[in-house]
């Protein structure tokens, strides 16, 4: 007997995923305790203190499983959206209905059509399938909607929409999405991720939901539970879709896919609505703050309609990345992204903007 266990071809072109640095990690490595993190667009203000109680009181009953249906959690967020649970599915964070639609559209050599730069996951989803991504370059750090339909080719599968998009913070418009769909042909799926869609101010923000209200049968619209509310320690997303959709999802999902902790803190927080004015508040006040603070800076950024900015530090973003790190600040290099002058910099709470433009000034000046 001679050789070794070879794993296969389609997953040795794969990317490993690079996160947000942890907190312990700077902590443990520079030696330092007082540790922010401005990297991965948690909510500053932590979760809803409604989440939290309903999390005391679920710990004692961890031994039994969780429901595989999440029942009450599709009743609200069927009630929430005026849809019916059989448009619903949870995932064990967004992640992973991203990962449950490759599963159940992607065969090896299809195609998805994403933009560049977007969130990294849709590609690593499509590769695990031995798919392939066709990347789109945004025009002025947005979607290229015709350029996106234009790539559409009989091999595509799913093609993403990352609206606000993830680096980049910008948004495409009901009327250019409107337009999009009339070309993408009705057997290949749009996904609309709008993870960030609770910060979102402006008005021409597309109603995504009306096209599933509507039975649109090639259309998924993606949230989650780790941005605003606050929950990104537990895993929690969702999708909303014609039932079809759901129902191929469901055949490769995992029977509890969503953990008895998860459920219960999402249905508590989805609830506490004063959590989340009060985090989009935030939200709107650190980006007057920080607009001003780059601007004073000289420093160019992308205005954002999300809860990060992505920021044009003029040099090699790693030495930035790096100091501030030292500063005990945590953001997140655009080199990953194929932007290397740039940072992208989650909108914290005032102390933690102050801290971060400060540690910037400092830095800037040769400090
Ligand atoms: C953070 C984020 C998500 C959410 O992922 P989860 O798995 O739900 O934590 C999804 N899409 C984008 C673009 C994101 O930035």
């Amino acid at each position: 007997m001679s050789g070794t266990p070879k794993c296969r071809e389609a997953i040795l072109e794969i990317k490993p995923y690079v996160p947000g640095k942890p907190i312990e990690e700077v902590q443990r490595e520079l030696g330092i305790q007082d540790v922010i993190k401005m990297a991965s667009n948690e909510n500053p203000l932590g979760p809803s203190p409604d989440a939290v109680l309903a999390l005391r009181e679920a710990v004692e009953r961890v031994h039994l499983y969780p429901d595989g249906n999440c029942y009450y959690l599709k009743e609200a967020l069927a009630a929430r959206y005026g849809v019916s649970a059989e448009n619903i599915i949870i995932g064990n964070g967004t992640d992973e209905i991203l990962k449950l639609l490759a599963e159940a559209y992607i065969n090896p050599g299809d195609e998805i059509v994403v933009a560049d730069p977007t969130f990294s996951e849709y590609e690593f989803a499509a590769q695990v399938m031995a798919g392939r991504a066709v990347k789109v370059p945004c025009q002025n750090f947005r979607h290229d909607l015709k350029a996106m339909a234009a790539a559409i080719t009989p091999r595509t599968r799913l093609v993403f929409v990352c609206n606000p998009n993830n680096p980049t913070g910008t948004i495409v418009s009901q009327k250019e999405v409107a337009s999009f769909l009339d070309k993408v042909p009705p057997e290949v799926i749009v996904v609309f991720d709008e993870a960030y869609s609770e910060y979102v101010t402006a008005e021409d923000y597309p109603d995504t939901l009306a096209y599933i209200k509507e039975g649109r049968p090639n259309v998924i619209v993606l949230h989650t539970f780790s941005k605003i509310y606050g929950l990104a320690g537990l895993r929690v997303g969702y999708g909303l879709a014609a039932p079809e959709i759901i129902r191929a999802v469901n055949r490769v999902r995992e029977p509890f896919n969503v953990n008895l902790l998860a459920q219960v803190a999402a249905l508590a927080a989805l609830k506490d609505e004063f959590h989340v004015a009060k985090s989009q508040e935030v939200n709107a006040r650190g980006k007057e703050f920080l607009y001003g603070a780059f601007s004073a800076l000289g420093l160019k950024f992308v205005p954002t309609e999300a809860n990060f900015i992505f920021v044009d530090v003029g040099r090699d973003s790693r030495e930035i990345f790096q100091k501030l790190l030292r500063k005990g600040v945590i953001v997140r290099t655009g080199d990953i992204f194929g932007y290397p002058n740039y940072l992208r910099i989650t909108i914290g709470t005032r102390r933690q903007n102050e801290r971060l433009i400060q540690s910037l000034k400092e830095i800037l000046a040769g400090d």
